[in-house]
This record gives structure tokens, C-alpha cells and sequence, in this order.
């Protein structure tokens, strides 16, 4: 057994720790210790045997025990006890079907079935209006989607760094490529897949249906089969003859409409030779949504970035201090990082005084000293107030190197109001980037209402640029917008938003972000050295 094996074990018992409501605290503490095996270059099995394992952060005696049954006898008793009194399959068809984890579990235990192909014969058979809580309307919509073939997608679009985790990993375990959503970067993954190049589809078809993630299989045929996992997702995978794996890879990335107006494919074993075979110009996946067959720009790339103008500290609701975010900056390759914590208005996290903001100076400037010749700027995320003014006085902004103007609270504002109040402070002289401009949270909280097209032209006008903004939860703006800020002359800047040391690896998020929205370098602020952004227009 491997460490990503065992680190894979651990997971799935956390899983069904979790689904049996056990201690919270007991299920996060395998996954703590899963994280230190994947990551430890030691061969777990190995430190176990010589009963070194405890060596490794987050192994206590208690997972100790565990770890060396498992690799004693290939299982964890207690996990395989789990998963026959909890079904997890049934659990993760249920969630699909959007049945809770309960109601899944009621509701094979008054069928008396244990896997989904039993539950979709009990469904055909007219099994499921006898079940107590079930009425008509449920029953016609879980066999609508029991039924359902072809193509299935995740009930809630996934969050990129978990599609890419899930993605990967399955890529990992199987030696295929990852495609779907989360290939061409999009901000909420629904179609998640996996292609292989195999000329016998059987042993990889039996090696994806016993992945840990898996835990039912939704549909089943020669070169395809579809999975799903513990929390309802599904994820697809594609076993395709070498000689066509190319084209079976451009299917699988999508987006939909974009291979539609490709078709017919032709057959080839690589993405490359599939575009030379139609004459087109091979496509970086970000620009795969609508039909496209002309020149691709050369896009942004991450190395092209040359620092982060967007990050917190202790300061405010960070995590780290001045210096530990500075010399991660500086680790990551950066020549600068700006320093722009919260200013008081923000209301549920510490803001910034200008008093505060001025012995923050000192200790950026004695930072500066340290780890010249890297630059730490001295920046503020300044809240926008209801009224458009900015939460401290431009004399103490006229001292800062970086100014992020951010609308946080009273964000349903009528659309008029909150355009103007955007607009005036645009027209502030100090700033120089608006922060995630729509204000969304995917998933949770719609974009503000805001006229778009109204605050490009007053960025323009004024010379401020707009934050893609690089949280996966936010990713603000998104790719289309930046499209058409960019159409209409402005320049973004790509930012993490930090919080963290380990924030401040968003960053990809970010670049891939603005690549959807077509970015090349030179419309990016922060692919330029400092100087050239410092002296890049004077303020009245
Ligand atoms: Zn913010
Ligand atoms: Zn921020």
C-alpha cells in the first residue's frame, strides 16, 4: 500500500465518520493525518512497520492503531463496519438524486435494497410509492432521475479548488487526463470528468468503480462509466482507444456549445493533431465556451505576474504578519506584495485607523529594510461608505503606495444608488483598483447590482483598474466581464486576497480567471515591474 492509498483510506473513513455524526473533532483529525501522509516523502507503510509512524504531524497513538491494521491486513475493521451499516453508495445516489443523507438511508432500509442498481429496480418495479414520507411528485422526479442517461452533472456547481482535487485525483489514480468544467477553468464545475487512453477499457473501468471517492456507480458501459461520490457528485470517466484519445479529450473538456460547432471530429491520438486536422488553431480550454475557430491570443500566464496588490495581515483579519506574508511573496518569485488590510467600516473584522495605518507604516518600512531589494507597499483595501466616500481621509491615503476601494456592507442597494456610489469613489484620486467589483460569493450571494457598463467608462476615464479577484468563492470579476472590460480599454489586476500565507497561492485562480476573459500580459498591472505601476499616470 502506498501513501496516497492509505492517505485515501483515512479520507473515506473521515467520510463516513462524519455521515454517522460522530465527533466532528475525530473526523478532522483523519483528515489532518491523511494531508501529513500525502505530503510526508517516507513510505508510511514503512514507518508503521518500524513503529516510527507517530513521527509524522497529526499521527496520535489512536490513528497510530489504525494505520498499522491497515497495513497489516489491507482494511480498517471499523471502516468496513461503516460502510455496510451506512451504505455509502445509496447515500451518495441519494444526495445525486437530492435525497439528504438520512432520508437516503430511510429510504433504502424501508426498500430493503444495498446498492443503486438494487434501488433503480425497486424504483422500475413501482416499489417506491409504498415508502413511508414518499409521495407522488418524489417518486416520479427520483425515477425522472434514476432514468436519467447521458449526461449528468454535479446538483450544485463545485467550487474549483474541490473539482480540481476531485478531478485530479481520480486523473491521478487512473493515468488519464482531467477534462470537464474544471480543464477549461470554470468558476463553478458542473460537469466533472476524466479521460484515459486505453486499449482494453476493462481493468481501468474496475479500478475507477473501487476508487475511495467513488462510492456508487451511476452508469456503466465499455469505454464509459459514470461515478459518483459521497456528497452526490458525479464524475465521469472516458476510457478511449489510444487512436482517438485526442478527440475524446476535446469532447470531454466541452464546452458544449464549442466541440458542437466543431463536429464532426475527426479521429486523432492527441488534442494537437485533432485541431491540425481541422485546420484550426489549437485552444487554450479557458476560451472554450462559445464557437471560436480563429487565432487564440497568447494569453496571460502565471509567471508573468511579478506580485500580489492584494493581501491581508494580523492587522486586520489575516492570519499572518507583515513580514510572513512579505517573505512568502518573496518565496513565490515576487519582486513586490502590497500590504491592504481593512479600514473600520467593514464592521465584522478590525479596520484600520489612520492612526493604525501609519504605525503599520513603520513596520512595513523596518520590512523593507530586511528583505530589500523585494518592495512590501504600503496598500488598504478602503471600504466604500453607503455615500461613496472612502472610510479614511485623503491625506492618509496621499501616503499609501497601493489604494483598493472595496463595497463590503449594504450591498442590496437599489442598482442606481449603487452605481453612483461606485462611480464617486472611482473618482477619488487615490484609488487605483476597484476590489471585487460585483460582490458575489458563488453559490451563496448574488452579484450587487451594478451598472457594469456605467463604472468601466468611469475607470477608464479615471485611470483606475479593476481586481479579478482571485478567492475561489469570489472570483470577481468573472471572465466574461473581464472580456468586456477589457474591450472597452481598462486594466485588471490579478490578486489573491490573501489571508493567509497559504492564500496567497490563489493565484492561478486568478490568472486562469482573467485568461477566460481573453487577458494577455499587457492588460494585466501586475505583470509590470513596480516602478512602471508607481509612475503609471500622476493624480490631479
Ligand atoms: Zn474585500
Ligand atoms: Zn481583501
Amino acid at each position: 500500500m502506498d501513501n496516497a492509498e492509505i492517505a485515501d483510506r483515512l479520507d473515506a473513513f473521515a467520510s463516513l465518520l462524519e455521515l454517522a455524526d460522530a465527533n466532528p473533532y475525530q473526523a478532522r483529525a483523519y483528515r489532518r493525518a491523511a494531508e501529513s501522509i500525502r505530503s510526508t516523502p517516507a513510505d508510511l507503510a514503512d514507518l508503521v512497520r518500524t513503529g516510527r509512524a507517530r513521527a509524522l504531524r497529526g499521527i496520535g497513538p489512536g490513528i497510530e492503531a489504525r494505520l498499522r491494521e491497515l497495513v497489516e491486513t489491507g482494511e480498517i475493521a471499523e471502516l468496513a463496519e461503516l460502510e455496510r451499516e451506512l451504505a455509502p453508495g445509496l447515500v451518495g445516489l441519494g444526495r445525486y438524486l437530492g435525497l439528504g443523507a438520512k432520508r437516503s438511508v430511510e429510504l433504502a432500509g424501508a426498500l430493503g435494497v444495498r446498492t443503486a442498481d438494487e434501488l433503480r429496480e425497486a424504483a422500475a418495479a413501482g416499489r417506491l410509492r409504498g415508502v413511508p414520507g414518499i409521495g407522488a411528485k418524489t417518486e416520479a422526479r427520483l425515477r425522472e432521475a434514476l432514468a436519467r442517461e447521458g449526461e449528468p452533472r454535479a446538483p450544485q456547481g463545485m467550487l474549483l479548488p474541490r473539482a480540481w482535487e476531485l478531478v485530479g485525483a481520480v486523473a491521478g489514480a487512473l493515468d488519464g487526463e482531467p477534462a470537464g468544467d474544471a480543464r477549461r477553468w470554470r468558476d463553478a464545475c458542473e460537469r466533472l470528468a476524466v479521460v484515459c487512453s486505453v486499449a482494453d477499457p476493462a481493468p481501468v473501468l474496475a479500478r475507477f468503480a473501487a476508487l475511495p471517492q467513488i462510492v456508487a456507480l451511476l452508469e456503466r458501459a465499455e469505454r464509459r462509466a459514470v461515478g459518483v461520490t459521497l456528497d452526490g457528485v458525479p464524475i465521469e470517466l472516458i476510457a478511449a482507444a489510444p487512436e482517438r484519445f485526442g478527440t475524446a479529450l476535446l469532447r470531454a473538456t466541452g464546452s458544449a456549445a464549442y466541440v458542437a460547432a466543431l463536429e464532426p471530429l475527426p479521429e486523432a491520438t492527441d488534442e494537437p493533431a485533432v485541431y491540425r486536422a481541422l485546420g484550426v488553431a489549437w485552444c487554450p480550454p479557458e476560451l472554450r465556451e462559445a464557437p471560436f475557430r480563429g487565432e487564440p491570443p497568447v494569453l496571460l500566464r502565471e509567471r508573468e505576474i511579478r506580485g500580489d496588490l492584494h493581501c491581508h495581515t494580523t492587522w486586520s483579519d489575516g492570519r499572518a504578519t507583515v513580514e510572513e506574508m512579505a517573505r512568502a511573496g518573496s518565496e513565490r518569485g515576487y519582486d513586490y506584495l502590497a500590504i491592504c488590510d481593512h479600514t473600520p467600516a467593514v464592521g465584522a473584522v478590525p479596520g484600520l485607523t489612520a492612526d493604525d495605518v501609519r504605525r503599520q507604516g513603520e513596520e512595513i518600512a523596518a520590512a523593507n529594510e530586511r528583505l530589500a531589494p523585494f518592495r512590501v507597499l504600503r496598500g488598504i483595501e478602503c471600504d466604500i461608505l453607503p455615500d461613496g466616500r472612502l472610510d479614511l481621509p485623503d491625506d492618509v491615503l496621499a501616503e499609501l503606495d497601493w489604494v483598493q476601494a472595496s463595497v463590503h456592507g449594504g450591498q442590496r442597494m437599489p442598482r442606481r444608488e449603487m452605481t453612483a456610489r461606485v462611480e464617486e469613489a472611482l473618482r477619488n484620486p487615490y484609488v487605483r483598483c476597484l476590489s471585487h467589483p460585483t460582490g458575489r460569493y458563488i453559490n451563496r450571494r448574488p452579484e450587487n447590482a451594478l451598472d457594469l457598463e456605467r463604472v468601466f467608462a468611469v475607470a477608464l476615464e479615471e485611470g483606475v483598474a479593476l481586481e479579478v479577484n482571485g478567492l475561489p468563492l469570489r472570483l470577481d470579476l468573472r471572465g466574461e466581464h473581464v472580456r468586456d472590460a477589457l474591450a472597452a480599454g481598462i486594466e485588471i489586476v490579478c490578486s489573491t486576497d490573501a489571508h493567509s500565507v497559504l492564500g496567497l497561492g490563489n493565484m492561478p485562480y486568478a490568472v486562469a480567471t482573467a485568461r477566460r476573459g481573453w487577458a494577455t500580459a499587457a492588460s494585466v498591472v501586475n505583470t509590470r515591474p513596480w516602478p512602471a505601476i508607481a509612475t503609471r499616470r500622476a493624480r490631479r
